[in-house]
C-alpha cells in the first residue's frame, strides 16, 4: 500500500514539483527571468536491505524515476527470493535498460561501488554504510544512507500505560523486531515496570493467542546467522517473559528483558529482533540524558499525557524521526521526509522529499541584453559613491507586498537614469 501510494502522489505531484520554481530578485535583477530548474542527477545505484527486501527497494526507485533518472537496482541478497521476483518483474514493466536489477552479494556490491554513479541511495547498517561512502567519495559522488540504530521509546508514568503497550507491542514485534524503526529499547521509571511487562503480556496474548508459534501473523528471523547473533544478547539479561526459541525455524518468541544495565552487549548494538529491555531512569530529565549519551538514533518514541514535556524532550535530544503516543507512524506519511541523522543516516526521502533527493536543483538567471547602464555600478573604476549606490541597493529592505514591488520597479527606473547620468 505504501509503494502504491507513493506512485499515486508522484503522479499527482510531479508536474507541480517539476515545474520551474520562480524566487525572489533583487532590485538589480527585477526585470530577469530567476528561478529553480529541476533536473535529473543522471545515474543512480539505488542498494536495498533485505527486512522489508521489496518496498526498500520500490519506494527509493519511485522518487528516482520521478525526478528523471536512470536507476542500478540491487536488491539484498539475504531475502534471496524477493531478490529474484524484483529481477524477473520489473524488466516486464519498466525499461530494463534504464533501469537494470543486478543481483549477488558482496563482491557484485563491491563491484558495482567501484562504477561511478551521480547518487548512491543505500539502505542497511552503518557498517556497510561506511563502505558505501567511501566508496562514493573516490568519484565525489553523494549519498543517501538509511541506516539504523537504537531508536528509545520512553514511557512516562503518567500516561495511559495500557495503550501505550498495545501501540509498542504492535511495532517492537512486527516483522519479528525486524524493522529498522522499530523501538529498539523501553525506558520507564522502576515503578511502572512491572505494568509495562504485564500490559506487553496481555497484548501479545490478545493479538497472537495462547501459543504465539501457531499465530500465523508472528513471522521468524531472517536466517541463523542473525538467530545466533540474537542469542548471544540474550546471555546474563533477567527474563520477565519469552525467550522460547526453536534454531530450526529461526524462531524467537517475543521477550521483555527487566533491569537491564546500559553497559551490557544488548544496550551497545541495534537489536533488530523480537528482544525488548526495558532500562529504568529516574525521571524524564535522566531519560533526556541517557538518549543524548548515546548515538542519535533513527527514530524516537514518546508516551505520555503531558504535550509539554513531549516538546520538551523532543527540544532537547535528536533523532531522525519522533512519534509520540504511537510507534512507527511518522513514516506513513509522504510529507515527513523519512532518514537518520548523525550514526542514523544522511539524507532522506518519501514523497516530495524523494524528489529532491534524486534532483539537482539548479539556479537559473536569464537576463536581456538591454539596460547595460545599469551595470556600470559593478563595472570598474570602483568608487565611494558606486559603493553607497551598492549598499543602499543591495541591503536595503523592500516591502514584498504589492506597493512594494511598485515602489521597487519605480526605483530601478530612476536609479538606471540616475546611474546613466552619473556614469555616462
Ligand atoms: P543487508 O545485509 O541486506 O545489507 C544491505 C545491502 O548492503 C545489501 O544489498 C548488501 O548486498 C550490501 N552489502 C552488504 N555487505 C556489503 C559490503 N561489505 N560491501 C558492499 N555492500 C554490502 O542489510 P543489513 O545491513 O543487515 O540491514 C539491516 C540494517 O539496515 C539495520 O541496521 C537496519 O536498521 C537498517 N535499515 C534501515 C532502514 C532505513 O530506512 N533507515 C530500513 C531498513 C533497514
Amino acid at each position: 500500500m505504501g509503494v502504491l501510494t507513493e506512485i499515486a502522489l508522484m503522479v499527482d505531484k510531479l508536474p507541480t514539483w517539476a515545474a520551474p520554481k520562480p524566487v525572489g530578485k533583487n532590485i538589480l535583477t527585477l526585470t530577469d527571468e530567476v528561478y529553480i530548474h529541476h533536473e535529473p542527477l543522471g545515474v543512480v545505484l539505488v542498494i536495498g536491505a533485505w527486512n522489508y527486501p521489496f518496498v526498500l527497494v520500490m519506494q527509493p526507485l519511485i522518487g528516482a524515476i520521478a525526478a528523471g533518472n536512470a536507476v542500478v537496482i540491487k536488491p539484498s541478497e539475504i531475502s534471496e527470493n524477493t531478490a529474484k521476483l524484483l529481477a524477473e518483474l520489473l524488466p516486464q514493466y519498466i525499461d530494463k535498460d534504464l533501469y537494470p536489477v543486478i543481483n549477488g552479494g558482496v563482491p557484485e556490491t563491491t563491484e558495482l561501488l567501484k562504477q561511478r554513479f551521480d547518487h548512491i541511495f543505500y539502505t542497511g547498517n552503518s557498517q556497510v554504510g561506511k563502505i558505501v561512502m567511501e566508496a562514493a567519495a573516490k568519484h565525489l559522488t553523494p549519498v543517501t544512507l538509511e541506516l539504523g540504530g537504537k531508536s528509545p521509546c520512553y514511557i512516562d508514568k503518567d500516561c495511559d500505560i495500557d495503550i501505550a503497550c498495545r501501540r509498542v507491542t504492535w511495532g517492537k514485534y512486527m516483522n519479528c523486531g525486524q524493522t529498522c524503526i522499530a523501538p529498539d529499547y523501553i525506558l520507564c521509571e522502576q515503578s511502572i515496570q512491572n505494568k509495562v511487562v504485564e500490559n506487553i503480556k496481555k497484548t501479545l496474548k490478545e493479538f497472537h493467542g495462547e501459543d504465539i508459534k501457531k499465530s500465523p501473523d508472528y513471522e521468524r528471523i531472517v536466517n541463523k546467522h542473525h538467530f545466533k547473533r540474537l542469542i548471544r544478547l540474550l546471555d546474563g539479561q533477567k527474563i520477565a517473559f519469552g525467550g522460547e526459541t526453536d534454531e530450526a525455524t529461526c524462531f524467537i518468541a517475543p521477550t521483555v528483558l527487566t533491569d537491564v544495565s546500559p553497559d551490557s552487549r544488548i544496550m551497545q548494538e541495534e537489536i533488530f529482533g523480537p528482544l525488548l529491555p526495558i532500562v529504568t531512569v529516574k525521571s524524564p530529565d535522566e531519560a533526556i540524558q541517557f538518549i543524548n549519551q548515546r548515538e542519535k538514533p533513527l527514530a524516537l518514541y514518546l508516551f505520555a499525557n503531558d504535550k509539554k514535556m513531549i516538546k520538551r524532550m523532543i527540544s532537547e535530544t535528536s533523532s531522525g524521526g519522533v512519534t509520540a503516543n504511537d510507534v512507527l507512524m511518522h513514516f506513513t506519511l509522504p510529507d515527513l521526509p523519512f532518514g537518520g541523522v548523525g550514526y542514523s543516516g544522511m539524507g532522506a526521502y518519501h514523497g516530495r522529499h524523494s524528489f529532491e533527493t534524486f534532483t539537482h536543483r539548479r539556479s537559473c538567471l536569464i537576463k536581456s541584453l538591454k539596460m547595460e547602464s545599469a551595470n556600470a555600478i559593478r563595472y570598474p573604476p570602483n568608487s565611494k559613491k558606486k559603493v553607497d549606490w551598492a549598499k543602499f541597493i543591495l541591503l536595503k529592505r523592500f516591502n514584498k507586498g504589492r506597493m512594494g514591488l511598485i515602489a521597487l520597479a519605480l526605483l530601478g527606473v530612476i536609479l538606471a537614469a540616475v546611474i546613466k547620468v552619473a556614469y555616462s
